[in-house]
């Protein structure tokens, strides 16, 4: 498979790893928003969450949960934001699941809150049915 989050699983290129478990591997962002803006990825090759088993889901939450505390330690920041983008539309540029652990300091240049928009009358119910059927 030539994924690049695939090779680092096999260990054929090399990572800043911080942990692992049967199904998932943490290690440091090549590319950080900050230092220590941290990855979780599946072991398996799943492209999105939504392609992502339940059971690997959960441990990608737990290795998370662990790494955010230990990052948050490790850097002393107040915030970390966990992100996970889904195709390309939403910025997803490696196509193997992944859990951005991202520490934030107040000022630095990553942008939340995003611009909200606006429901116009009738359009969130009409949205919460369409989505309801889709469950
Ligand atoms: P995304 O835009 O959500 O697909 O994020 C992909 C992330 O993977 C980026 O933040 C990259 O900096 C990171 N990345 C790409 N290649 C590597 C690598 N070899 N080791 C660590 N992080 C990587
Ligand atoms: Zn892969």
């Amino acid at each position: 498979m030539d994924c690049i989050f695939c090779k680092i699983v096999r260990g054929e290129i090399p990572c800043a790893k911080l942990y692992e478990t049967k199904n998932v591997l943490s290690f440091l962002d090549i590319g950080p928003i900050n230092q220590g803006h941290a990855l979780v990825i599946p072991k398996g090759h799943y492209v999105t969450i939504i392609d992502t088993p339940d059971d690997v889901l959960k441990d990608m939450i737990a290795a998370t949960k662990k790494v955010t505390k230990a990052v948050k330690l490790a850097t002393g920041v107040e915030g970390v934001n966990n992100l996970l983008n889904n195709g390309k539309a939403s910025g997803q540029a490696v196509f193997h699941a992944h859990m951005h652990i991202i520490p934030r300091f107040e000022g630095d240049d990553f942008k939340i809150p995003w611009p909200a928009k606006k429901y116009n009358a009738g359009e969130m119910e009409e949205m919460r049915r369409k989505v309801l059927g889709c469950l």
